[in-house]
């Protein structure tokens, strides 16, 4: 349920309407819009103080939410929310641009593509250190070692870093060298996990679950939140279909459609989402024009021998550049902005 002050409701008022529902042992998440404030209310709650809060002076209204999920909801909260990671923004105007492998293979290879990433502009460095492979015996990552190889990658390109965290007991040590976590796919209903992270404070981008509903994926946002992390991040990176001449079908109707249902950034990822580098360009841009507040792209300078086999769905360099500098083209034609270096002048 939510309670919709009056507007222009003095803060200490809203305050005393927001002791008093706490009184009632229910909990509280309180949103300030322009003029009026959302209070957002956690747990059982009685007709009969349904109807109290109805009747209180500076109350507008009272909305009973049916959807399962709260804190993730933009009932709960109608602004957009944005992550401040360094000095990058996420959720806001700009949009932001992840880049790199699929997976840390060595520090020469993640200290080359970084430098890369960097060059054409985007904002945040990925490569996955320990990778969920659907195969016991294919590459697993090269682990805690791959995170310190990022961490000074990230840094000496000045690039924010992200990357997946697959159990509880490596959250910390993740959080330790990256700025930003990613739960990939196959992870988004490992419960201990998103607990873990809800602990954990660092900005997460959630991927969604390759046959999961927006509803679960938004219920999976919720643990997240519910543990009081507020930084966390929608990716769709893909579901699976009866098309097989994609790897997954990116869902393009997903990124308008968790915007309108969520206050959380968006984010797309058109590498897992096709599986093929041809379409990550159309993909990418076609994201962006649906809403997507940024991008995680695979790049690789070697793709046919990336250790993961996800060579087939990375952009080569040049390509990634390309992108981009188109991408600050299309920005300002959908409200965004993308600030790109000058290619020309580089050269
Ligand atoms: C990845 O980002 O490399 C990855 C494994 O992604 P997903 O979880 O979407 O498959
Ligand atoms: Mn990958």
């Amino acid at each position: 349920m939510i309670v919709i002050t009056s507007a222009h409701t003095p803060e200490e008022r809203v305050m005393e309407i927001v002791e008093f529902i706490k009184k009632e042992g229910i909990q509280t998440h309180v949103s300030q819009g322009n003029d009026r404030t959302i209070i957002g209310l956690i747990g059982r709650i009685e007709p009969t103080l349904a109807e109290h809060l109805r009747q209180m002076k500076d109350v507008e209204n009272v909305v009973k939410i049916t959807k399962s999920y709260k804190l993730a909801s933009r009932d709960f909260h109608p602004e957009d929310t944005i992550i401040q990671v360094g000095d990058v923004k996420i959720g806001g105007k700009e949009l932001v641009i992840m880049g790199g492998p699929c997976a840390v293979e060595s520090a020469s290879q993640i200290d080359e593509i970084a430098a890369l990433v960097k060059a054409a502009g985007a904002q945040v460095l990925r490569g996955g250190a320990f990778k969920p492979r659907t195969g016991p015996y294919s590459f697993q990552g090269v682990g805690v070692e791959g995170l310190v190889m990022m961490a000074e990658a990230g840094k000496k390109h000045g690039l924010l870093t992200i990357t997946e965290v697959m159990t509880p007991e490596y959250v910390d040590i993740c959080a330790e060298y990256a700025d930003i976590l990613q739960v990939g796919t196959r992870n988004m209903q490992n419960f201990d996990l998103l607990r873990k992270l809800g602990e954990c404070g660092k900005p997460v981008l959630l991927k969604r679950g390759f046959s999961a509903t927006y509803d679960e994926l938004l219920n999976a946002a919720e643990y997240i939140l519910a543990g009081g992390n507020p930084n966390v991040m929608l990716c769709e990176r893909g579901i699976r279909t009866f098309e097989t001449y994609t790897r997954n079908t990116l869902d393009l109707a997903a990124i308008p459609s968790l915007k309108q249902l969520s206050h959380l950034p968006v984010i797309s990822d058109p590498s897992h989402g096709t599986g093929r580098r041809e379409l990550v360009e159309p993909m990418s841009k076609a994201s962006v024009a649906a809403g997507a507040d940024g991008l995680i792209v695979e790049m690789h300078t070697d793709p046919d021998n990336s250790m993961t086999g996800d060579g087939v769905q990375s952009l080569f360099p040049d390509q990634f550049a390309a992108l981009l500098q188109d991408l600050g083209k299309l920005a300002p034609l959908v409200g965004r902005s993308f600030r790109v270096p000058d290619l020309a002048a580089v050269n």
